[in-house]
């Protein structure tokens, strides 16, 4: 099928067509089996990884893919549109990469990265606690000081990937207050560092999300990442690039949610033609298609500003919050689309509306984006 998007380079465009082979062939013949039994879908990372589609932003001299921000958000897209839980986690593990790359040492680099940027290991980011979401600087979670390392002590929650995932970007105090947080890259098998059972969540379902629990496990500081007390800024760096891909990622629902609509609205007759010619529905679609529309060219502005080198966190924000908002708002009325049957598990306009929720939520809820636009506004 033929590629309806602007993208700089033909490189990119066999990149598009590759992750829609992927989606076609591997993801959308089990999607529906592991959403609704739960399950994980063993190997699908695998998969990805060898098609090189979990590092796309990287550079290519740690194994990345050497591509600009905004082709990997566009292939994040495609995935997301087929199965966002999977996206969510490509998501998260390119987050995970981003304290290493942006922040660590040479030696460290050449030790981790390209198994990580290979998908050889997979990331998770763990900065939330039960206690301490939004206001991430309350986090309570110890990192002690001790002969060659540190002693964590503390509770995590919310992790995408937990459990899963074989590396956990952990921030824990060294300190007190907002610069008495620092970041570790810990490996699962870490004596002392224990998940909880996978939260029971509305959507999602395929990847699990569980709390850890840190019990004088010890980590050498040479998995420390930056300096002491620079972990809240590592942090926030990493979540400018990462609600992008929370951006892509609904975007992506919205336009499988607005094209299972328009496909059902052109079969479906009522009043003695396609529902799509009343008027009162084909406007529902219309104004389906400018929030989708809209929200891709806000989070593509956003990343071609990253890509140039222009300052790009409030833009991130924005698309953040305006894409979650239109994935929200599309999803449910496609919902409305398919009347009856749009309730019902049989169609899955009922999955992208589940699943659009969370978009409003994670990575910063809409309420912190607002919080940090207007902040840049403020000056
Ligand atoms: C499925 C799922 C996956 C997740 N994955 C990860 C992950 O991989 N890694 C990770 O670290 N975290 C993850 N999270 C955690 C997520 O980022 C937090 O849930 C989110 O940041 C909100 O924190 P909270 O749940 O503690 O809500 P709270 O911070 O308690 O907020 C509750 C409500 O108060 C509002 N609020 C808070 N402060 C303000 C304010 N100043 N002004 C206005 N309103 C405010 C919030 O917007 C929200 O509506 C995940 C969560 C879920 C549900």
């Amino acid at each position: 099928m033929a590629v309806d998007r602007l993208l700089p380079t033909d490189e990119a465009r066999d990149l598009i067509h590759l992750t829609r082979d992927i989606t076609d062939k591997v993801l959308a013949p089990i999607v529906d089996e592991h959403e609704k039994a739960e399950t994980y879908p063993e190997g699908v990372f695998a998969t990805l990884g060898e098609a090189g589609l979990l590092s796309l932003p990287y550079p290519e001299e740690w194994g990345g893919g050497g591509q600009p921000y905004e082709v990997y958000l566009q292939v994040l897209e495609e995935i997301a549109a087929r199965w966002a839980a999977v996206a969510v986690a490509v998501s998260v593990h390119s987050l995970s990469c981003y304290p290493l790359m942006a922040f660590g040492s040479e030696e460290q680099k050449q030790r981790w990265l390209p198994e990580m940027l290979g998908g050889a290991t997979i990331g998770a980011y763990s900065l939330s606690e039960p206690q301490a979401g939004s206001d991430a600087a309350a986090l309570a979670c110890k990192a002690a000081a001790v002969d060659g390392g540190y002693r964590i002590d503390g509770a995590k929650a919310w992790i995408t990937h937990g459990g899963i995932a074989d590396f956990y970007n952990l921030f824990a105090r060294t300190g007190e207050g907002s610069k008495g947080i620092s970041c570790f890259l810990v490996p699962k098998n870490t004596e002392g560092l224990s998940f909880g059972r996978p939260e029971e969540k509305m959507g999602l379902h395929a990847v699990p999300t569980t709390s850890a629990h840190y019990d004088g496990a010890f980590v050498p500081a040479e998995r420390r990442i930056g300096t002491e007390g620079q972990g809240l800024q590592i942090a926030f760096s990493a979540l400018d690039s990462g609600r992008l891909g929370i951006a892509a990622v609904a975007v992506g629902l919205a336009q499988a949610a607005l094209d299972e609509a328009v496909a059902y609205a052109q079969e479906r007759t009522a009043f003695g033609r396609k529902i799509i010619d009343h008027q009162g529905l084909g406007f529902l679609l219309a104004d389906m298609a400018a929030a989708v529309e809209s929200a891709r060219a806000t989070y593509l502005d956003a990343a071609r500003r990253r890509d140039g080198g222009l300052p790009y966190s409030r833009q991130a924000s924005v698309a953040k919050l305006v894409a979650t908002d239109a994935a929200m708002k599309v999803t449910t009325d496609a919902v409305q689309v398919l009347g009856g049957y749009g309730y019902t598990r049989d169609f899955r306009v009922e999955r992208y509306m589940r699943e659009a929720k969370i978009t409003q939520i994670f990575e910063g809820t809409n309420q912190i984006q607002r919080l940090v636009i207007s902040r840049h506004l403020a000056g």
